[in-house]
């Protein structure tokens, strides 16, 4: 929500993360790396096993699909009337077959369904093991989730990403590319989709209901995030018990029943929540049609008229134009250990995420590091500073990988058994050099 560390809730998805986290490098990786290994090692031979899965996986969603064929050919003889009933029995034969769930044999007829009629390309690629299966998933989920006539231009990227990047990175990235093909129209969906606004209520066991509000997302996390800086203050307090949880639901009661928060400390009161939004420099000017659509951090994108409406107006909106503001700071060099605030913010916004292979953790709950070592010399600057989440932070000063940076604040990894990973930044932070200076770009 906002970009200070210290301010991050303990309690907030760090497990849902790590489940987007993914080790698992592409064979393009390890083929990048070939010149550096000499001999097969363990690694090696993961690798092989898992690009073993792949092939076979394609394969199975070959078969699947044929048998899924097979049903839906003995549906028409018998009358369409009888589709249902079929799918439902093919669903039967496979999960008992497979000792699998029903539920997980209808993913696998879909998934074949999907791989096989719709993206040919995407299973060519499995069965090559360019691609994990979970890659084709991610791809079917994201694709299906398109207009039909808007797919067809989106196969081959969104194949090219798969072999390229791990789940983690590749997800993100699809979903940045759907975005854009989908921001024409994302105005009208989110008008239509304001329109479903609503609070409701549920019973929950032990004298507990929830009350859930559907909401435009910039409003609600503005709301969650006021809740959160209220909670933190209160949470300051000599003596304070309760749970940052427990102090956002008490908060919430305070504002929304009689509207009386005069027992909060003064500091509590008339907090404003902070949402950052990023806009692309030309979108904010006029020009909308194929840009970049605005997004919201944490949320997603929106649309460019609202985005226009938080950048012009109101106090309380962070904002963050694609291109860095006049006078921002980019380094101070040895003066300074820690970082001044802009540049925090700075080496937080270009990366998004923490810059470890595949980690999907927010940027603004990462530490600060210094790619090479303060103590080694290495400057406070845009061009040696990464966020880094807490485990990958260690894992970094702990974990015998050598670490650096590259040009374009792209970072290379070099893991222990020698294989070479470069994490690209979410964004470039555009260069400026005299043409006679040989400066390093950022
Ligand atoms: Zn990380």
């Amino acid at each position: 929500m906002n970009f200070d560390s210290e301010s991050q809730s303990p309690s907030e998805g760090d497990a849902a993360d790590w489940d987007a986290f993914d080790w698992r490098m592409t064979a393009a990786d390890a083929v990048d790396a070939a010149d550096v290994i000499q001999s097969p090692d363990c690694v090696d031979r993961v690798v092989e096993l898992a690009d073993m899965r792949s092939v076979f996986a394609a394969q199975q969603f070959v078969e699947v699909d044929a048998l899924h064929r097979e049903f839906l050919e003995d549906a028409k003889r018998h009358g369409r009337a009888l589709t249902d009933v079929l799918e439902r029995s093919l669903r039967l034969e496979l999960a008992s077959a497979l000792r699998i769930t029903e539920h997980a044999a209808s993913e696998l007829v879909r998934l074949a369904d999907a791989l096989v009629h719709r993206y040919p390309k995407a299973l060519e690629s499995l069965g090559r093991a360019q691609m994990t299966e979970r890659h084709a998933a991610t791809l079917v989920d994201a694709l299906d989730s398109v207009e039909p006539a808007m797919r067809e231009g989106l196969v081959v990227p969104a194949v090219a990403l798969a072999e390229a990047e791990s789940v983690g990175t590749f997800r993100r990235a699809l979903r940045k590319l759907v975005d854009i093909v989908r921001a024409d129209t994302l105005a009208e969906r989110h008008e239509a989709a304001v329109r479903e606004r609503r609070v409701a209520i549920e019973p929950a066991e032990d004298g507990m209901a929830w009350v859930h509000a559907h909401l435009p997302a910039v409003e609600a996390y503005a709301i969650h995030d006021r809740l959160t800086r209220i909670g933190r203050v209160l949470g300051a307090v000599d003596g304070e018990t309760r749970s940052l949880d427990q102090l956002r639901a008490d908060a919430l009661c305070d504002l929304l029943i009689d509207g009386d928060t005069a027992h909060h400390p003064v500091e509590a009161r008339g907090i404003r929540a902070t949402v950052a939004v990023t806009v692309p420099a030309l979108a904010a000017l006029g020009g909308d049609q194929g840009l970049e659509p605005a997004v919201v951090e944490g949320i997603g994108p929106i649309p460019i008229a609202k985005a226009r409406e938080l950048c012009g107006g109101a106090d309380g909106w962070m904002r963050i134009l694609t291109h860095p503001e006049t006078g921002m700071v980019l380094s101070v060099g040895r003066d300074q250990y820690r970082p001044p605030p802009a540049l925090r913010r700075l080496v937080r916004w270009r990366a998004d995420r923490c810059m470890a292979p595949g980690c999907g953790i927010p940027a603004s709950r990462c530490e600060i590091d210094h790619s090479l070592a303060w103590e080694d010399g290495g400057e406070t600057s845009l061009a040696n500073l990464d966020p880094l989440c807490k485990g990958h932070h260690t894992v970094k000063h702990h974990g015998d990988w050598v670490v650096r940076h590259l040009d374009g604040g792209a970072l290379e990894w070099i893991s222990p058994t020698g294989r070479r990973y470069v994490v690209q930044p979410e964004r470039r932070v555009p260069v400026f050099r005299r043409a006679d200076s040989g400066d390093a770009p950022f």
